[in-house]
């Protein structure tokens, strides 16, 4: 390690702290708590409550902040997946609540686009859900849609993410399921910032949304939020701990303690307030300051991106043409992943791209980066 802080109690477990370029991923730590995050929990942490006066009061917090009727706060965006599928299954029926995963006599059916399949859509079938997937990769139409939808149909899903397809998207899912009777629940985990995206699915209609509380927004890591109609949040908060009943429900192994309530609460409202402009501008001058130091190298065309449909923040990215005599993309990064520090940056081969994502990148690392890259880049 150079210059850096390795705080002791990694120390001591003997795993070295890295560079986060890769935006707020769940392998590399998610985000960073502010230290009012780390100062409300330290609080909470102090005291014994009543964990559903708790839960009621910080989902009343987080529906304020959704612009929806209720919320919850969840330990993931995963799992509020699997309460979203569980209360659209469940409905307020105790009986069903204590039946899953066994989903004999309830609607079981997910119905999501081929295009939006994900790595974290297991989260969908977990409660006993089976996945009905229509579309190819790149495209589902409304007739498509129409077809997937039928008696068994619980909800019909929606995923945001980068690169990920909209297909017919989400207004037109929302009406084509509306008609059918079907709720719509909406997976945009790292959709925040900007803040906006809060309220926007719900004014479009959705009937529940999710995100993560310890991406974008700066809470726990462990943390998220879901909000929505109050009849399917109700639904959703009985298939979570199920406190009232001698059966816990489905979510009970995902459990929020009292600290990440309040972590991610506070998170909240510091995140509603921040000002988003001098945020952005702070990526903007990082990405900046890294592309001008990449400028010149042959093969290689490193442009700020910052398309919100498919970019964290703005971001140098590097784009190699076939001229380019240095390593492979995938070389690249393993060796800015063994150096010390280890640096983590985004993309892939696929794509002949790299990107270095500043959301997560923390003062002073951008010129850590910068040498790095320049050491690796300009060797051949
Ligand atoms: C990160 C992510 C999740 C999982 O969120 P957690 O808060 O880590 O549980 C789910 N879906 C998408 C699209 C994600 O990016």
């Amino acid at each position: 390690m150079t210059d850096r802080i390795w705080p002791e109690v990694y120390k001591k477990l003997g795993v070295e702290p890295i560079i986060n370029a890769q935006s707020w991923v769940t392998a590399l730590g998610g985000s960073i708590m502010r230290p009012e995050v780390l100062a409300a929990m330290d609080e909470a942490a102090n005291a014994f409550v009543d964990i559903k006066k708790l839960n009621r009061a910080a989902g009343e917090v987080v529906a304020l902040a959704c612009g929806a009727e209720q919320g919850l706060v969840t330990a993931g965006c995963s799992a509020a997946q699997v309460l979203m599928v569980a209360a659209c299954m469940t409905g307020q029926s105790e009986s069903n609540v204590e039946q899953l995963p066994d989903t004999t006599g309830m609607k079981n059916e997910v119905v999501l686009f081929k295009g939006q399949r994900n790595r974290y859509d297991k989260a969908f079938v977990t409660a006993g859900a089976k996945l009905v997937v229509y579309g190819s990769e790149e495209e589902g139409t409304i007739d498509e849609l129409e077809a997937a939808i039928n008696e068994k149909t619980a909800c019909v899903a929606f995923v945001i993410m980068p690169f990920a397809p909209q297909g017919v998207g989400l207004e037109e899912t929302i009406r084509v399921a509306h008609k059918r009777g079907v709720p719509v629940i909406v997976d945009a985990a790292a959709e925040l910032p900007p803040r906006a995206n809060l309220s926007k699915f719900h004014k479009l209609g959705a009937d529940m949304v999710a995100f993560s509380g310890g991406k974008g927004i700066g809470g726990p890591q462990s943390s998220g939020l879901l909000a929505g109609k109050a009849d399917l949040v109700e639904a959703a908060v009985m298939n979570s701990l199920n406190l009232d009943s001698s059966v816990a429900g489905i979510g009970r192994p995902m459990k929020v303690s009292k600290e990440n309530i309040v972590g991610l609460v506070t998170a909240i409202q510091l995140f509603t307030d921040s000002d988003e402009a001098a945020e952005w501008e702070g990526w903007q001058l990082k990405a900046q300051y890294v592309a001008e130091r990449l400028q010149g190298i042959d093969g290689v065309q490193v442009k700020i991106e910052d398309d919100p449909a498919e970019r964290q923040g703005p971001q140098p990215v590097l784009y190699f043409e076939d001229e380019f005599e240095g390593p492979s993309i995938s070389e690249i990064k393993e060796q800015l992943e063994n150096g010390d520090p280890a640096i983590f940056v985004g993309g892939a081969s696929e794509r002949a791209e790299i990107n270095i994502v500043m959301v997560n990148v923390q003062d002073g690392e951008e010129i850590v980066i910068a040498d790095r890259m320049n050491e690796i880049l300009r060797s051949s």
